[in-house]
């Protein structure tokens, strides 16, 4: 036994830690907050049929992991709402398994900014938790200045009318990102002249949030602008039949 394994079971046997998401016996609490069960539990899209999902405006791309339901939507919560980075990873595996294509023909991988406030709260934003686990150059090339309503609390026209105007590009991020291009950018181009971006949410549902961060990058000079989400809300869609997991994702933090 290993000494990680060793001090797992001495864990398990003092204090039963409990699973975030069913609060069963979690028996590999050093690896994650979530028991490996809940994991295999997680229903995933199937890649080829989420093609035929209707596509939010702006974006060439959006790609899921999942439905937002179930184990995955309690996962996301863990991480959003209880402040369980350790789900990061292995919620970002899933993300690289459904969108290996578009993180293989991005430039750069952008996690939809959160405002400060909100992020100072939780101590972290998951959206660039989730990035910086992909595998691919990342970098927070947007910023959101105001606070808005939280979209979780609109609906339909409401969401797209409360994150217009919401998000603007950070110059001296792009800026420091373009300083580690191969190609410099000469001064009349545009910032992100000719990239190709693709954006990371937790949670796709009408798409608005995710359109306007599109609309900035596009001004920007981005050539294409895809998302890549841990979970995708129906919304009375039929994005694609979910997949039983039949693969445990990696859990080390
Ligand atoms: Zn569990």
């Amino acid at each position: 036994m290993t000494p990680g394994r060793a001090l797992e079971a001495l864990l398990c046997a003092l204090v039963e830690p409990a699973c975030a998401v069913c609060h069963g016996l979690n028996d590999q609490p050093l690896a994650s907050a979530v028991c490996a069960e809940c994991w295999q539990r997680v229903e995933l899209f199937d890649p080829l049929a989420q093609r035929a999902a209707d596509m939010p405006p702006l974006l060439d791309a959006l790609v899921s992991a999942g439905p937002h339901r179930g184990t995955l939507r309690r996962l996301v919560r863990c991480l959003k709402y209880d402040r369980r980075r350790s789900v990061a990873r292995p919620l970002a595996r899933l993300m690289a398994e459904a969108g290996h294509a578009l993180l293989a023909s991005a430039d750069v991988v952008v996690p939809v900014p959160s405002h400060w406030w909100r992020r100072f709260r939780r101590g972290f934003n998951q959206t660039e938790e989730l990035a910086r686990h992909l595998g691919r150059p990342w970098a927070c090339l947007l910023r959101r200045p105001g606070a808005r309503i939280p979209q979780v609390h609109l609906r339909g026209v409401a969401r797209r009318s409360n994150v217009q105007g919401a998000f603007a590009l950070d110059v001296r991020a792009c800026q420091r990102w373009q300083r580690h291009r191969e190609r410099p950018v000469s001064a009349h181009d545009s910032l992100l002249d000719g990239m190709r971006v693709l954006l990371v949410d937790d949670v796709a549902t009408t798409g608005a949030t995710l359109g306007a961060c599109a609309e900035v990058l596009r001004a920007a000079g981005a050539i294409s602008v895809s998302a890549l989400t841990a979970a995708r809300a129906d919304l009375g869609r039929r994005p694609a039949p979910p997949q039983p997991r039949h693969q445990e994702p990696a859990v080390r933090r």
